[in-house]
């Protein structure tokens, strides 16, 4: 469905990604692990076209989106879940699920979507008229989630979605995630829980300096020495 072959990606001088090459097939999720500074969130920015790359090529299903307008991106089915969640915290809970129906294809399919959203977070159903920036920080997370829903996107990129939330919190995150890859959605998900993360992930790829670095499916990157010494402090 996605296909990544040799990204660069530079702010100025520096380069933060360095030949990516990478790929993610339908209904998959794929972790992207890595330390501070690896490059994940670039990686992440130049897929939805927020940032432009330097070289190399993104397709997505069989078309040439390199270099895209983010919105062109979006209105092809690539949603980001971004850090810090980006909600409209003066807009109510409704409008801000609304906004993520504003792209023609998402617009006809508006109420069937939000009806998907409120059995996904029965608790947004119940605080629609609420503004969004009084929900706690759980709640925006799922708010974020929701809206790009809205969108009907067909890949759903999520950058590290439980910072700063609490445990229960996160537990019921990663269930969104793991109840949408049941349904079939498509998933790159950027984690700090590396060990959550993998567990989940049909497939992972390891990011060193702007480098893939290592590859494979979950299990065999939860089970490789360097990763558990690495990332998961064993
Ligand atoms: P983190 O987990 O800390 O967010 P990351 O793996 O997501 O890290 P990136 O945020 O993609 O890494 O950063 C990759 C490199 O690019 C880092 O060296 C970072 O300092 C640099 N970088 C990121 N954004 C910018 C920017 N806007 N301008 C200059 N350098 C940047």
């Amino acid at each position: 469905m996605l296909e990544i072959s040799g990204l660069d990606l530079f702010y100025g001088d520096a380069q933060a990604l360095a030949g990516v090459s990478l790929d993610v097939a339908e209904h998959e999720v794929v972790a992207i692990v890595g330390a501070n500074g690896a490059g994940k969130t670039s990686l992440i920015r130049a897929i939805a076209g927020m940032a432009k790359p330097g070289a190399g090529k993104i397709m997505f299903e069989g078309k040439d989106i390199t270099g895209l307008s983010s919105n062109r991106i979006c209105d092809l089915g690539i949603a980001q879940v971004a850090e810090g969640r980006q909600i409209f915290p003066t807009l109510s809970v409704l409008e801000n699920l609304e906004m993520g129906a504003v792209i023609p294809r998402a617009r006809a399919k508006r109420k069937e979507t939000l009806e998907r959203c409120f059995q996904l977070f029965p608790k947004l159903k119940s605080r629609l008229d609420q503004s969004a920036g009084t929900l706690s920080g759980g709640e925006q997370q799922m708010l974020a989630i929701g809206r790009c829903l809205m969108g009907q996107p067909r890949l759903m990129m999520f950058d590290e979605p439980s910072l700063g939330l609490a445990p229960a919190v996160v537990s019921e995150m990663f269930k969104i995630i793991r109840d949408l890859h049941a349904e079939g959605m498509t998933v790159i998900l950027v984690e700090q829980n590396v060990s959550t993360s993998l567990k989940l992930a049909d497939r992972g790829y390891v990011l060193e300096n702007g480098g893939i670095v290592l590859s494979g499916t979950g299990t065999a990157l939860l089970n490789d020495a360097g990763v558990r010494q690495a990332y998961l402090g064993l």
